[in-house]
């Protein structure tokens, strides 16, 4: 199969964001002067990038040979036997079965040959559970760029063995040890990196949130996701599905599966967010569904923060969605009544990793596992319309969550 990528012409309702980086209200750019220069930068050579058959062959090329798309799209008849509605398919996207495990990957790859089509010979990023580190230090080591991550120390110390990786796949990992030591203040690391090294830096944003246009090209980069399932599903059903359900961190997979769907109003879109020990305990990540609008990492978009406009803590159980805010598009899709955002606590994604993983043999990551367990619990409430077919996105595969589910599970 055949999928073209970043055809601007396949982007259907892709009208957004604006001239100005926004997507209705949210988005934007706010941003110290200084980086003003390199995003427009960024934001011209992607629109160039963009409309070169070159650069889209290139891509094309890479994703098939080192990322391994298309990825599957297959039906889970046991574990759709599980939900107990008549004549129900379940079908998951197997974006676990890419070169290093995840999602991630799609978007590192492409901007690190934006980087290169730029003329610049380092990559900077960060990262919270390792995840987009050991993605965007995987490409660096196959397009042959310089490669530093940096870490809050806190996180390098929970995510040993990731540290381990990008180490072994030549970047240097930078401890922060600035105030959380955590996602938060690595970011503010990198972005002083890049302010002072803008002529051979490009850095390599992991979600679909931060300043324009990062939103625009993270989506772009991730539409490959739906774009191959509305093939397969076509090929397979002879129609699209009733609902699409993914996890929500920053929305990077999300909106990757949901956007060539928008335009179709009898695809139900559902994100699913962390919920981690319950909404009502204030102890969670769901900024959608207990967040409001405000300033942060660059643009305007949902976030949890309190009275006083100060981002609060986060939990989740599942790393990479343990981040108070939310990309911009997810917010504009929340705000238009498209997409609908629901909520797994950490108990429900276990359960939900159990049921894959006893029924299919698949291990999901701790963060998808919140999608499997929602559509379980959907099913369970009575609210599965008989014969519905059912694409659930599999963002990520379970190997770096063992320990943490081993543990649950047994208590
Ligand atoms: C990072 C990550 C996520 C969350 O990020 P999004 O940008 O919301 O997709 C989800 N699943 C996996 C496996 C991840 O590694």
């Amino acid at each position: 199969m055949v999928i073209d990528h970043v055809t601007p012409g396949a982007l259907l309702s892709s009208t957004l964001p604006d001239e100005r980086g926004r997507f209705g209200e949210f988005g934007g750019r706010y941003v110290p002067e200084g980086l003003m220069a390199a995003l427009l930068e960024l934001e011209q050579t992607y629109a160039v990038a963009r409309a070169d058959a070159g650069f889209r062959d290139e891509l094309r090329e890479l994703l098939r040979s080192r990322v391994g798309r298309p990825t599957l799209l297959h039906q889970v008849p046991r574990f759709a036997e599980l939900l107990a509605v008549p004549g129900v398919r379940v079908y998951l996207k197997r974006e676990d079965m890419t070169h290093t495990g995840a999602h991630k990957i799609n978007n590192a790859l492409g901007q690190g040959l934006l980087a290169k089509r730029m003329g610049k010979t380092r990559i900077i990023a960060e990262t919270g559970a390792g995840q987009h580190g050991v993605a965007v230090a995987t490409v660096c080591a196959m397009l042959g760029m310089t490669c530093v991550i940096y870490m809050g120390a806190h996180d390098m110390h929970r995510q040993a063995s990731n540290v381990m990786r990008m180490t072994l796949l030549g970047a240097e990992v930078r401890p922060v040890e600035t105030g959380s030591r955590r996602l938060k203040e690595a970011i503010s690391e990198s972005v002083r990196d890049w302010v002072s090294n803008l002529d051979t830096t490009h850095y390599l944003f992991g979600t679909s949130a931060g300043p324009a246009p990062y939103p625009m090209i993270v989506r772009d980069l991730q539409t490959v996701i739906g774009r191959e399932t509305r093939l397969q599903i076509l090929k397979s059903e002879g129609r699209l599905p009733d609902y699409l359900v993914a996890c929500v961190g920053g929305g990077s997979n999300a909106i990757g599966l949901f956007h060539p769907f928008v335009d179709e109003p009898e695809v139900r879109l559902i994100g699913v967010e962390a919920a981690g020990l319950g909404v009502e305990t204030g102890v969670h990540a769901a900024t959608l569904n207990a967040g409001s609008p405000g300033e942060m990492d660059g643009a305007y978009s949902y976030l949890l923060q309190d009275d006083d406009g100060q981002v609060t803590p986060t939990h989740s159980i599942a790393a990479g969605l343990d981040y108070p805010g939310v990309g911009p598009e997810l917010s504009y899709l929340k705000d238009i009544g498209r997409v609908t955002y629901r909520t797994a606590t950490d108990a429900v994604a276990l359960r939900g990793l159990h049921a894959l993983t006893r029924t299919e043999g698949i291990i999901p990551a701790l963060e998808s596992a919140h999608a499997v367990g929602y559509v379980l619990e959907l099913a369970e409430r009575g609210d599965l319309p008989a014969d519905s077919i059912v694409v659930l996105g599999l963002s990520g595969r379970g190997d770096k969550d063992l320990a943490i589910a081993a543990e649950r599970l047994a208590g």
